[in-house]
C-alpha cells in the first residue's frame, strides 16, 4: 500500500496533540503507516502518504484526528484507479471528483 500515493501537500489530515492520549489506535489501523507513537503521543511521520480513508479518525477515542475525504483531496479513488491502471498497463486518469 505504501507505493500508492496521492499528490504531495494535499492531505487534510490534522492531529490535535493536546487531545491525544497515546493509545496507538491510529498507528494500528492506518494502512499507510502515517503515525508513530513517541513519548506518549501520536506523531504524523508521512503526511503525504495519507489517502484520507478515515480509519484513524474513526478509531481515535478522543477525536484528536480529523480528515475530510468529502473534499476530494488525498482521494482514495485516485489511488485505487492508479492501481487498476497500473495492472492494465495504462496511465492513471484521475479520480472523477
Ligand atoms: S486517513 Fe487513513 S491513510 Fe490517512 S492517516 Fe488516517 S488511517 Fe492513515
Ligand atoms: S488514536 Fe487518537 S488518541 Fe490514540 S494515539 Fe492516535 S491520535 Fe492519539
Amino acid at each position: 500500500m505504501r507505493s500508492f500515493r496521492y499528490l504531495d501537500d494535499t492531505a487534510i489530515l490534522h492531529l490535535s496533540e493536546d487531545k491525544c492520549i497515546g493509545c496507538g489506535n491510529c498507528q494500528l489501523v492506518c494502512p499507510h503507516r502515517i503515525f508513530r507513537i513517541f513519548e506518549g503521543k501520536a506523531e504524523i511521520v508521512d503526511r503525504n502518504g495519507c489517502m484520507e480513508c478515515g480509519a484513524c479518525a474513526k478509531n481515535c477515542p478522543t477525536a484528536a484526528l480529523y480528515v475530510n475525504p468529502d473534499d476530494g483531496c488525498g482521494c482514495a479513488s485516485y489511488i485505487i484507479n492508479s492501481w487498476i491502471a497500473r495492472i492494465r498497463g495504462k496511465a492513471p486518469s484521475g479520480c472523477g471528483c
